[in-house]
């Protein structure tokens, strides 16, 4: 039987059931029925190469196969390449991108070793999935170890436009490595669009069919998977009946309020400060002492060793004194800032007790938030998820009220709107989005992955030109020398 071998940045956790996301769950889940292993980063950083042994642990079929990073890695692969050049670029933020030949090599380092490690641990008959843009060249390396594999790679994050990308030095070699896949996937239409025109217009490829495309002589398919998340779980989180009791105390000592809610890594890409902006909006177009809603913003810590984190940080602790400062009162504070993580079933009773769901990233893959929010609520007396149009989740959820982030005033109308709308509008809109997120679950996600990559299995494989792998081939001389 044909095995499933995931690999991805980090490993998920199998005792961690309830933290995982609906995405780890389906995947480990999938591995412990097929059989398969896990590959990925431990977590742990070590001083030196030479204290880099993978460690495995069995799960039923499932075996977790984790490796060390070196400091060096984590600074040039991890923070350096990884988190200060793709992310930013990918979340359309050239402004922010420090790229350095350093980390740049870091990057290709890591994942040649990734490769080194994995590939004595194959079958033949093994599908290859991997995930996201921390190992983007990895099927490269492999197929240059002489993996003939089906490999799938998913892209969680955007595909910027060409314009966009264009401006990262590396940035065609970057794209050709992901040539050496079978199969390669994207959240959007929009990002799976932006991928075409990038092989088509700069690295000189055509389209033979909607979802493949021929490079010099090899044979590619990319196609759209949007992520999704495990509905019924968290339909049954936000009814549990223990954790309602206990915000039910909590809101019987203040007044009966409406509540917003925001739920995002403290993250640039989120839209947080234009977020706080929108609502210091809102409460300005009331009258005085009206106090119309309370914004909970959960702003759980990211990547806070580096700087545009900490400055995002900065600026949105002063925003929120700023906002309490201003239209506190003795019983009532306008926004609860927290910035810590919050237990996802925590999350879901909050979900089901705001009658707004405030999700206005300036770019995001998917953000599987808005589609917990809808999960979550009361069937029969639903909130409003308020979702900005640059969200991956935009591209389906259309019943939601979609904004433009940017523009404050349009974002302060919406929840305006949100606080007054009619209770049989919301649920009308409501029934259509749970719809939609039942149709786009984790599970439909992975499955409709994997049978497309399996499709491949041959058909691409047998027109490969045989010779080294394409982005190895291209790779820059002074990354394949160093
Ligand atoms: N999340 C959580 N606790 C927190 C903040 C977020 O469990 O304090 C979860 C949230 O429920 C969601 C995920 O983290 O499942 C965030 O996913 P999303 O796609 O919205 O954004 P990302 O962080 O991947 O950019």
């Amino acid at each position: 039987m044909t095995g499933l071998v995931v690999v991805s940045n980090r490993v998920a956790d199998p005792g961690a059931r309830q933290a995982s996301g609906g995405l780890a769950v389906c995947l480990l889940d999938a591995l412990r029925n097929r059989g398969g292993m896990w590959f990925g980063w431990n977590g742990q950083l070590v001083a030196d190469e030479s204290e880099i042994a993978p460690s495995c642990v069995k799960h039923g079929r499932c075996t977790l196969m984790t490796i060390p990073l070196t400091e060096r890695d984590h600074r040039e692969f991890y923070l350096g390449f990884s988190n200060e050049v793709l992310w930013p670029i990918h979340h359309y933020r050239l402004d922010l991108a420090h790229f350095t030949l350093e980390a740049a090599e870091g990057y290709r380092r890591v994942n040649a070793r990734f490769a080194d490690v994995l590939t004595p641990h194959l079958r033949r008959t093994d599908l290859i999935w991997v995930h996201d843009y921390h190992l983007i060249p990895l099927g490269a390396e492999l197929r240059s170890r002489g993996v003939g594999n089906e490999i799938g790679f998913f892209l969680h994050i955007p595909f910027p436009p060409p314009e966009v990308l264009t401006a990262v030095p590396e940035y065609e070699w970057l794209v050709n490595s992901l040539l050496d896949y079978d199969l390669v996937g994207f959240q959007t239409a929009a990002d799976h669009a932006n991928f075409c025109r990038f092989v088509c217009e700069i690295l000189g490829g055509e389209m033979i069919s909607t979802d493949t495309m021929r490079v010099s002589g090899k044979y590619l398919k990319a196609g759209v998977f949007p992520v999704g998340i495990d509905v019924d779980s968290f339909v049954a989180m936000a009814q549990d009946p223990v954790a309602r009791r206990r915000i039910q105390r909590t809101e019987r000592h203040g007044k009966q309020r409406i509540y917003a809610i925001g739920v995002d890594r403290l993250d640039y890409s989120k839209g947080l400060p234009e977020k706080f902006r929108a609502f210091r909006r809102l409460l300005d177009s009331y009258p005085e002492d009206s106090k119309p809603m309370t914004l909970i913003q959960v702003a759980s810590p990211s990547r806070d060793d580096l700087q545009a984190y900490i400055d995002i940080r900065h600026e949105l602790e002063a925003m929120s004194g700023k906002i309490n400062g201003a239209f506190g009162d003795f019983d009532w504070t306008p926004l609860r800032y927290i910035h810590r993580s919050v237990a996802r079933e925590t999350l879901a009773v909050h979900y089901r007790a705001s009658r707004i769901g405030l999700v206005t990233p300036l770019r995001d893959g998917m953000n599987l938030v808005a589609k917990e929010y809808v999960a979550a609520q009361d069937g029969a007396d639903p909130g409003v998820l308020i979702l900005s149009r640059f969200a991956g989740a935009a591209e389906d959820l259309q019943e939601a009220l979609i904004v433009n982030p940017y523009d404050i005033d349009e974002v302060a109308h919406a929840m305006r709107r949100a606080i007054e709308m009619r209770k049989e509008e919301r649920i009308e809109r409501h029934q259509a989005l749970m719809k939609r997120i039942r149709h786009h679950d984790a599970c439909n996600w992975m499955l409709s992955f994997l049978r497309a990559l399996r499709s491949c299995r041959g058909r691409l494989r047998a027109k490969l030109v045989v010779g080294p792998p394409l982005a190895l081939a291209n790779a820059p001389a002074k990354l394949i020398a160093r």
